[in-house]
C-alpha cells in the first residue's frame, strides 16, 4: 500500500498531438529525461512493469493507450478487445505514470488507413506470429514509428512476451535512424505460468486451467535442449504438450534469439516461441535459452 501511495502521481491525460509535444517539450526544457510505455490498454501487471522500468530510466513516464486498428486482421478481435479506461487510468496513476495519450483513430491516421504511409521491416515481419497474421507487424510498425514521432521519448519500453514484435521494433528504430532507446522489459507471468495478456480475459474457465500447458511446452522444449536433444526433436516434445493439453498449435520454433532465424545446432543464444490456440483465443509465449 504504502509503496503505490509513494508513487502516485497526478495522471495527465491529452488527447491531441499538439497538446503531448507541448507537455514533453515542457519537460525536457527543464531538463527532464522522458520515458514511453505504449499499450492497446486492459493494463494488467505486465504493462505496468514496462511503466515502473520506465520509471527507473527517466523522469517522466508517458504512456499511450490505442488499439491499433492496422495491425488486426479482418477477422481478428479488434471489435472484441477489452476497453477498461477507468481502471487503466487508475492503474497508470498508481504506478507513478505521468502523462496518458489517448488519441482518437482519427488523431492517429487523419487521412483514414488506406492512405497512410506504412512502415515495413521486411523478412522479420513475415515470420512465425507475421505468416499466420499477414499486415500484423506493418501495422504494428506503423503505429510504433507515428507514436514515437509524436512523444519523442529518450527511451521507449516493450515487453519481451512479444519478442518478435521487440525485435520488429529494434530493427525498425536502427534503420530509420530513430533516436531513441529501445529497452526489452522481461514476461510478467501469472503465478501458474500463463504469460499476462489482455487476451486471457476471453478464454472461459476451463480453457483458462488449460492455458498454463503454453508455458509448460516451452519449459519441456527446453529441457529437451538442455538434455542436448537436436532441434527439431526438442520442437517435437513442445508441440507433442500442446497436443496433449488441447491446444491447436499455430507453431512452436527455437529460433536465433538475435534475428529469429531457425536455429542451427552450433547457436547457443536461442528462443523457443510458441503460439496456439484455445477455442478461439489465440496465445501467444516465448522463452530464451542460453545453451553452454
Ligand atoms: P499490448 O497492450 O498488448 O499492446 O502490450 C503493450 C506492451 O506491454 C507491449 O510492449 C507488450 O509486449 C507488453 N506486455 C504485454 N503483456 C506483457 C507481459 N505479460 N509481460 C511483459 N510485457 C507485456
Amino acid at each position: 500500500m504504502l509503496s503505490t501511495a509513494q508513487h502516485s502521481t497526478h495522471l495527465m491525460q491529452v488527447e491531441h498531438i499538439a497538446e503531448l509535444r507541448e507537455r514533453v517539450q515542457a519537460w525536457r526544457a527543464a531538463g527532464e529525461r522522458i520515458a514511453f510505455v505504449p499499450t492497446m490498454g486492459n493494463l494488467h501487471a505486465g504493462h505496468l512493469s514496462l511503466v515502473r522500468a520506465g520509471r527507473t530510466q527517466a523522469d517522466r513516464v508517458v504512456a499511450s493507450i490505442f488499439v491499433n486498428p492496422l495491425q488486426f486482421g479482418a477477422n481478428e478481435d479488434l471489435d472484441a478487445y477489452p476497453r477498461t479506461l477507468d481502471a487503466d487510468r487508475r492503474q497508470l496513476s498508481e504506478t507513478g505514470c505521468d502523462l496518458l495519450f489517448l488519441p482518437s483513430v482519427r488523431e492517429v491516421y487523419p487521412r483514414g488507413q488506406d492512405t497512410q504511409t506504412r512502415v515495413e521491416v521486411p523478412g522479420i515481419s513475415d515470420i512465425l506470429c507475421g505468416a499466420s497474421r499477414p499486415g500484423h507487424f506493418v501495422g504494428v510498425a506503423t503505429v510504433v514509428c507515428k507514436l514515437l514521432n509524436m512523444v519523442q521519448p529518450d527511451v521507449a519500453l516493450f515487453g519481451e512476451k512479444d519478442f518478435q514484435q521487440l525485435l520488429v521494433i529494434r530493427r525498425l528504430v536502427e534503420d530509420l535512424a530513430m533516436p531513441v532507446e529501445i529497452i526489452g522489459v522481461p514476461i510478467a507471468r501469472e503465478s501458474d505460468g500463463l504469460a499476462m495478456s489482455s487476451r486471457n480475459g476471453y478464454l472461459t474457465p476451463e480453457e483458462r486451467a488449460l492455458a498454463p500447458a503454453l508455458y509448460q511446452a516451452l519449459k519441456a522444449t527446453d529441457e529437451a535442449l538442455r538434455a542436448g536433444e537436436p532441434i527439431a526433436r526438442a520442437e517435437r516434445a513442445g508441440l507433442d504438450a500442446l497436443d496433449a493439453a488441447g491446444l491447436r498449435p499455430d507453431y512452436l520454433s527455437v529460433r536465433r534469439t538475435e534475428d529469429l532465424d531457425p536455429a542451427g545446432s552450433e547457436d547457443r543464444a536461442l528462443v523457443i516461441l510458441a503460439a496456439a490456440y484455445l477455442g478461439r483465443t489465440r496465445l501467444i509465449d516465448n522463452r530464451r535459452v542460453a545453451l553452454e
